[in-house]
Formats: C-alpha cells, structure tokens, sequence
C-alpha cells in the first residue's frame, strides 16, 4: 500500500521482551546454518524455548512495540 519509506515495508518494529520481568535480554533456542556466500552462520530455524538471562530461567517471549 505505500507507507512506508524505508526497508522492506514492515509496518511497525518490534521488541521481544519476558512476559515475567519485561527485560529483552531473552533468548531462544534456534539452528544456525553455515552461509558460504556471507561467510557467517546464518539462522536457519527457531524453537519454542526461550530463556530470559534476567531471570536466569525459562521465559515466555512477550512482543511488544519499539
Ligand atoms: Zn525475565
């Protein structure tokens, strides 16, 4: 629809924060996969486990906005 007017029209950023702390210092588990072409470890998939390194256990990811 043309609003936007930079990078590849998502509309909105987002921030992945714990739904217990509300802190973004949150991981999850993911395969990464070699790139040739980059020369660096591309990610390949994502899983549902996260970790929230603030609370030093597992975390439900909570998306809110920028
Ligand atoms: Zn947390």
């Amino acid at each position: 629809m043309g609003a936007g007017t930079e990078g590849n029209g998502t509309a909105e950023k987002v921030r992945m924060v714990c739904s217990h702390c509300g802190s973004d210092e949150v991981t999850r588990d993911a395969w990464a996969a070699w790139d040739p072409q980059a020369q660096q470890w591309a990610l390949r998939a994502t899983f549902d486990y996260a970790f929230c390194h603030r609370c030093m256990t597992d975390a439900r990811i909570e998306e809110v906005p920028c």
